[in-house]
């Protein structure tokens, strides 16, 4: 496959995904497994991957993108990392799953924890979704409240506790995100602006003693990449410290992406509880939580709060997990990273500029969102502002021309150690085409 594909090519051939897509849905919902795969927001038919190597991905038409979806985050490395592949290779001969320890959980528990200093204990489990889930529980049983604090925008998996929306104010109780989420169980979340201390000391001051915690994501990743201003994420932790609530940071895009350690890391705050997934599996599937002994020993086997996993500690996926921590070791992976991604983000932002689209670039290190918007962007109201159809029409345009991006405005862009200076110095100059024929239509 070509690394290099630096030339502008439009109307790519889609015929064979177009016929798998058919058939995908007579027989999978929507033809996925998870709806944003579908390109619902953006139109289109959706790719259907044949192979990827290093940043780049191949679809069923032979044709090839320089990816910046990186399977939603967990690809750090870029894809089939050599390093990845051998681990997984090797644990696969000696059998895929036993049911019993292994010591490799060991081994990627005592990375995890030597990288975020504030976890002592961690579980594996086997998504992010079980792990916020978790994480949830074992913070209702240790404060013995009830009520979780989340923030608009933010994700945290599809458990029914998670999937809230604010309710009519900031200070009532949330309502189900879904059918199927009971009104009983939505009412013990609360879902505030982020990025606003004003909404956060008032939740606390009406509900303060019912709340068991607040999660987070410490940079936000899923409705589009919003930075917390400056003293937030200390705030949250000295609300919760002065009320017994716990602070949850829902480390799943962030940890080992945006430092060494984490969002943690990064912004010198502390959690009780983190919440892992995504790199920690190094493509695999995997979550893990974690935080103080005295939270995660209330956990079972050795306390009473029930939580288990038929394929928890899968050696596969602490094998991959663990090859691509190593690969993250050295503090000089996020100075690459780094600049890299400026080096990405400023293009985007130049060449919309240029063209005179307006665009707002949230950018921390390796994850960062265009937005369509005249205004920056603190949160999901201010997200929402964003030209959805213009996003569209430059996903679409990018896609065309070989540029693979995540197929919403409200998402992440990933830069994997794999994407070359080149790479990024294409997706530039097709972004500068693109911006400059959507200013013309
Ligand atoms: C992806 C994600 C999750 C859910 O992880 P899954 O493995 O998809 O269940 C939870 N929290 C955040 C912040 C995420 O980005």
């Amino acid at each position: 496959m070509s690394q290099q594909q630096s030339t502008v090519q439009t109307s790519k051939p889609v015929a064979r995904s177009r016929e798998l897509f058919q058939r995908a849905q007579e027989v999978l919902p929507g033809g996925v497994n998870s709806p944003v795969r579908g390109f619902k927001s953006v139109g289109g038919t959706p790719r259907f991957i044949q192979s990827a190597r290093a940043s780049h991905i191949l679809d069923v038409d032979e044709n090839n993108y320089i990816d910046y979806v990186c399977s939603w985050g967990p690809l750090i490395a870029g894809h089939a990392h050599p390093a990845v592949v051998q681990a997984i290779e090797e644990a696969a001969r000696k059998g895929t799953s036993y049911g019993a320890p292994t010591e490799i959980e060991s081994q990627l528990a005592e990375t995890v924890i030597e990288r975020m200093p504030a976890i002592e204990l961690v579980r594996f489990v086997s998504s992010g979704t079980e792990a916020a889930m978790s994480a949830v529980r074992l913070a209702r049983a240790a404060t013995g409240r009830e009520l979780i604090v989340k923030f608009d925008g933010c994700y945290h998996g599809h458990a029914d506790s998670m999937l809230v929306s604010a309710g009519s104010g900031v200070l009532t109780l949330g309502q189900p995100d879904s059918p199927g989420v009971p009104k009983a169980v939505a009412e013990t979340t609360l879902s505030v602006p982020y990025n606003s201390a004003s909404a956060i000391d008032e939740a606390f001051s009406v509900h303060g003693d019912a709340i068991a915690a607040i999660i987070v994501e410490p940079v936000a990743g899923n409705m589009g990449v919003i930075e917390p201003e400056a003293g937030y994420l200390q705030h949250l932790r000295d609300v919760t410290q002065r009320h017994g609530a716990l602070l949850i940071f829902d480390e799943v895009i962030t940890g080992f992406r945006v430092a060494r350690g984490g969002a943690q890391e990064r912004f010198g705050v502390t959690p009780d509880l983190t919440v892992l997934g995504k790199i920690i599996g190094g493509g695999l599937p995997v979550g893990a939580y974690g935080g103080k002994a005295e939270y995660m020993n209330l956990i079972a086997p050795v306390g009473p709060v029930y939580q288990a996993g038929t394929l928890s500690g899968n050696p596969l996926a602490m094998a991959a997990g663990l090859a691509t921590l190593n690969l993250l070791d050295d503090a000089d992976v996020y100075d690459t990273l780094e600049r890299r991604s400026a080096k990405l983000g400023n293009g985007l932002l130049a060449a919309a500029q240029a063209a005179g689209i307006t665009a707002t670039a949230n950018r921390v290190g390796s994850m960062m969102t265009l937005f369509f918007s005249g205004s920056a962007v603190h949160d999901y109201a201010g997200a929402k502002h964003s030209d959805t159809g213009l996003f569209g029409r430059y996903f679409g345009m990018m896609l065309d021309r070989g540029v693979y991006l995540a197929p919403s405005q409200f998402e992440a862009a990933f830069v994997s150690l794999a994407h070359t200076d080149d790479d990024i110095e294409a997706t530039v100059a097709i972004a500068e085409t693109v911006f400059e024929d959507l200013a013309k239509s």
